[in-house]
């Protein structure tokens, strides 16, 4: 049965980028809460697909809830399901997998996680990573805790079931205070919806309004459209909010930070139509694809993008370069799961199973293809391959992010280092080794522009997190320096 539901929402032909691995949402004061969960995790399927769950809260019943291996709209649009989970509040998560867990997810690591405490019963759902987990789990369990869970995200509980305080709030906050790392939280009590994000707001979290009463917690604002919310403000940085009867209360539970939200959430993670700090993702791309033109004009006679997330980025390149637009690559948007268990001979065709050279566009012309990211770089050889048989006279790569040669521990899953193409190899190296004509990549300043720092990157203060590019992590990971990582030497 496990075995099945992964083979369903596994793309196995697409292991070259990096994956978030949550997306959350809540509401409340909404008749049949679970039906908008439902649907705002839809919207948030490409944060997770391998797993999802609902947790809803009725008086008359108390706390129900759902978790299930596959995509949402294989589960929870089934009437019995939602059924099963009445009320007016309820949160939910999808997955990908998460730290310590990676392909051997069991359904009691799928979130939402629930906890029973003497002032009654609360559920949380997780996006991001905990970067002391290991070390919080040995004490706990030295304490008597008993994890029911692989996953680092079950430490919340256990912080908060060891808190002396008297509200579910104060005591997340407790449990909150003692964790490292990144985290968006929604959770709930019988009574109130919270929301958090950590000091530096590494991962996003945003606020919306449902109709007069109804209020909704999101990962992105694509999962307030969905249900109709209007978008009210992101949940700033260290914040939490509770809301309850309608009324909202802020609270500051952590030291002040400067912001670091994730900049791969504007290159790559975020939906396209959702917007980030106040300007929509695709503007954005587009415009890192307009600074990466500036950065790395190349004569040529096509700029193509490698579908679907190199697109906006190679709109902007297009745009600002002169040179045509041309869908030079379609994608075959159902291939990850028409073959639910592909045999040795389909996976050796790899790539050209997903992605299709249109021929007759490409055909004697110099061709620049614009991809997000390279992470290992199978793909990318793969890709160059099918357009030079297509008989493109020249490739050029053109990538809408800095060289990917730091591991993310923030909830993004990522190769270890020494698996990362640009970590072993300088820019020359990997045009050789992926055999195109050019190679270039944006830099980081000017990836910096383009999200709207006018200056570039602050070297002494940067406005993001960039740890996978710069290797400059803001919060240490402990864990994994246990385990033997090694840290950019100062320079
Ligand atoms: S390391 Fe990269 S992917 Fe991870 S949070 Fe930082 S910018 Fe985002």
């Amino acid at each position: 049965m496990t075995v099945r539901a992964r083979a369903l929402t596994t793309d196995p032909f697409d292991d070259d980028k990096l994956r978030e691995e949550c997306g959350i949402f809540g509401v409340t004061g909404v008749a049949d809460a679970a039906n908008f969960v439902a649907l705002g995790l839809h919207a948030l399927q490409h944060r997770g697909q391998e797993a999802g769950g609902i947790v809803t809260y009725e008086p008359a019943e108390g706390f129900h809830s759902a978790r299930r291996f596959g995509l949402v709209r294989d589960n929870f649009t089934k009437q019995d399901v939602i059924d099963s989970l009445p009320g007016a509040l309820a949160i939910g998560h999808v997955r990908y997998s998460t730290a310590g867990s990676k392909g051997h997810t069991q359904i009691r690591d799928v979130q939402p996680f629930f906890g029973e405490f003497s002032m009654g019963g609360s559920a949380i759902a997780h996006n991001g990573n905990i970067t002391n987990a290991d070390a919080l789990r040995r004490e706990l369990i030295g304490m008597g805790s008993i994890f029911q869970s692989s996953s680092d995200s079950e430490c919340i509980i256990h912080l908060m079931a060891r808190s002396l305080q008297k509200t579910v709030p104060e005591r997340m906050k407790d449990a909150l205070r003692r964790v490292e790392g990144a985290f968006s939280v929604v959770a709930m009590t019988r009574t109130k919806l919270i929301g958090v994000r950590d000091a530096f707001g590494v991962r996003p979290l945003v606020l919306g309004r449902i109709g007069e009463e109804g209020w909704a917690l999101a990962s992105e604002t694509c999962a307030l459209d969905i249900i109709g919310a209007d978008f009210v403000r992101e949940i700033e940085p260290g914040e939490m909010v509770v809301i309850e009867n309608d009324e909202i209360t802020t609270h500051r539970p952590f030291e002040q930070k400067k912001a670091r939200f994730c900049i791969f959430e504007h290159v790559y993670f975020s939906r396209p139509d959702s917007s980030l700090g106040g300007r929509s993702v695709y503007e954005t791309r587009s415009a890192i694809g307009a600074e990466l033109a500036k950065e790395a004009p190349v004569e040529a006679d096509l700029v193509c993008p490698v579908p679907d997330s190199g697109t906006p980025a190679a709109i902007g390149y297009a745009q600002e370069s002169g040179i045509p637009y041309a869908m030079g690559i379609i994608r075959n948007q159902y291939m990850g799961r028409t073959f639910i268990e592909p045999t040795e001979q389909i996976r050796n065709m790899g790539v050209r199973l997903k992605l299709n050279v249109n021929r007759a566009l490409i055909k004697g012309k110099r061709v620049i293809l614009v991809d997000d990211s390279v992470v290992r770089g199978t793909t990318s050889r793969k890709i160059k391959e099918m357009v030079l048989d297509a008989g493109a006279a020249e490739v050029h790569f053109r990538i809408a992010s800095p060289p990917t040669a730091w591991p993310c521990f923030y909830g993004v899953d990522t190769p270890q280092r020494e698996k990362l193409l640009a970590a072993t190899m300088s820019e020359e190296e990997m045009r050789d080794h992926l055999g195109v004509d050019s190679l270039k990549f944006i830099s980081l300043d000017g990836l910096y522009r383009a999200v709207g720092e006018a200056k570039g990157r602050d070297p002494k203060a940067p406005a993001y997190c960039d740890a996978c590019f710069s290797g400059e992590y803001p919060v240490a990971p402990a864990d994994q320096i246990e385990k033997g990582f090694a840290l950019k030497a100062a320079e």
